[in-house]
């Protein structure tokens, strides 16, 4: 036994995080099910470091030193099971078994109870980054058992993106919870994008201007509040010319967006635990929409009537309307992040999970898709408790939003009038409305609830539940 560390899985994740291990000092086992892939990780960067490679599940547990170390990135789901269960059959009580897919963390938990009924630790591990991170650094999310993080830290943390000084891994919390964070992780992360393609829709279409001017806008938000990796690859995207056709890149990529499913997850988790989470789940409807081909070309056919999407912006009053949208995607931006917090807190609350917010905020700084300096400002806002109740509420992100306001106002209203769909910006808006409400119209809900199904209603007036005989003369109340 001469591994300290192992990886099941060598597609393009497991690869580069077996040679990111391996880069850091670590012997890695090595073990795929088809071989041909572990042969050619050798081939190709076998000299990189130090590797044990195995043909065999017992071959591959029989080269790691003890506790036994093994992250497993394989296909998430039935796959993962399988890998699982070989792996336990050849482990010893006592060995840490971890999962770096994208498990759906309700999965993570099932399989932590039973592996540890069977006397092993399981870490449901969130990795970001894509293969780039996988390689060169990651943002790491494990969750598990805290015996289990004074093993695997000390790794993690060596192959970790590093954000400030500090490497971007902690401990999220038990079971499910790392996967838990990189679901919602992932969730923002589209939320984040969508706001992106609106602000460009809305210069592209609104505003007639070409995706390399465009790019340059983007290049030039870049520098404000707005820096992220996000924002940068966009620009870069925009940039892009096609080598064939010598046209912008992105006019000749189908505009169908797809997914894998964990915006979904990271909605319906919402939806369960009752937080709203409108810029997320409107990123991932506008995808659903985009790829609904059939109903876009059938509307396109029937022509289905409204303005075409020019924002009729006077050419001395673009630069200012550009601002405008800026404003528009940083306030909307801010809302995004702070409903995905509210769900990590309403997770945390409902599955009995310690996290803290200002720490998930810090290792979302390098490493993971949704890296930006605007994340220094959201765990400080965490730290120091100002985010308590509402990321919202925090001084610089309130009076950030105060800036933004009049010129997200201005953005949804006129794509309304002139017809460019922003969902993500105007669901934010109309959040964050309904947030400052002093009373919504949800007393008129509870007054039907309580006519067809005596659900009763609260007064404002007085303690208790009442009811009204809404079917009878006088249509007295009664307290139920
Ligand atoms: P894939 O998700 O494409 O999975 C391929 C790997 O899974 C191969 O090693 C394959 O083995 C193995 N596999 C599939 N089915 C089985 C099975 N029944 N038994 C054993 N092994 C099986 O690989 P990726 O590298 O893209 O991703 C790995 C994990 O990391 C996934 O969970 C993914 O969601 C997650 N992830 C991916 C990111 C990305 O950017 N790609 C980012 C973050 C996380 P074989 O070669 O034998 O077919």
């Amino acid at each position: 036994a001469t591994a300290n560390i192992g990886v099941i899985g060598l597609a393009a994740m497991g690869s580069n995080l077996a040679r990111n291990l391996a880069h850091h000092g670590n012997t890695v086992a090595l073990y795929n099910r088809h071989y041909d892939r572990t042969e050619k990780l050798m081939a190709e960067h076998g000299s990189e470091g130090k590797f044990v490679p195995s043909k065999t599940v017992e071959e591959f547990v029989a080269s790691l030193s003890k506790p036994r170390t093994a992250i497993i990135m394989v296909k998430a789901g039935a796959p993962t099971d399988a890998v699982i269960n070989e792996l336990a059959d050849a482990m010893e009580p006592g060995d840490i078994i971890v999962d770096g897919g994208n498990s759906y963390f309700m999965d993570t938990i099932r399989r932590e109870k039973d592996i540890r009924a069977r006397g092993f630790h399981y870490v449901g591990c969130g990795v970001s980054g894509g293969e780039e991170g996988a390689l060169n650094g990651p943002s790491m999310m494990p969750g598990g058992t805290e015996e289990s993080w004074q093993t695997l830290g000390p790794i993690l943390k060596s192959i970790a993106a590093v954000a400030e000084g500090e490497p971007c891994v902690t401990h999220i919390g038990e079971n499910g919870a790392g996967h838990f964070v990189k679901m919602v992780h992932n969730g923002i992360e589209y939320a984040d994008m969508q706001l992106i393609a609106e602000s460009y829709d809305l210069m592209r279409r609104g505003l007639g201007l070409d995706p390399g001017e465009i790019a340059d806008v983007f290049g030039q938000w870049n520098t404000t509040e707005l820096n992220s990796y996000l924002i940068e690859i966009t620009a870069e995207v925009l940039h892009q010319t096609d080598a064939k056709t010598g046209k912008p890149l992105v006019d000749l990529i189908v505009d169908h967006a797809g997914m894998k499913g964990t915006g979904t997850w990271t909605v319906q988790t919402a939806l369960s635990l009752a937080i709203p989470v409108t810029g997320i789940a409107e990123a991932v409807f506008a995808r659903g929409l985009s790829s609904q081909a059939e109903q876009r070309e059938e509307a396109a056919k029937q022509q289905l009537t409204g303005p075409s999407g020019s924002l009729d912006i006077p050419a001395d009053e673009r630069e200012a309307f550009i601002e405008d949208i800026r404003h528009a995607l940083y306030a909307s931006k801010i809302v995004a992040y702070a409903q995905g917090f509210d769900e990590i807190n309403a997770g945390a609350k409902e599955y009995d999970w310690k996290i803290d917010l200002a720490a998930v905020a810090r290792i979302w700084r390098g490493g993971c898709i949704i890296r930006a300096q605007f994340l220094n400002v959201v765990s400080d806002a965490f730290e120091s408790g100002e985010a308590n109740v509402s990321l919202l509420f925090a001084p610089y992100f309130k009076t950030a939003i105060e800036e933004a306001q009049e010129s997200w106002r201005r953005v949804v209203a006129r794509a309304a009038t002139y017809g460019i769909p922003v969902p993500a910006f105007s669901s934010s808006l109309s959040y964050y409305d309904g947030l400052r409400s002093k009373r919504l119209p949800a007393a008129l809900i509870q007054g039907q609830r309580d006519f067809f199904g005596a659900h009763t209603y609260g007064r404002v007036d007085a303690s208790g539940a009442f009811h009204t005989l809404w079917a009878e003369d006088g249509r007295p109340e009664i307290e139920a």
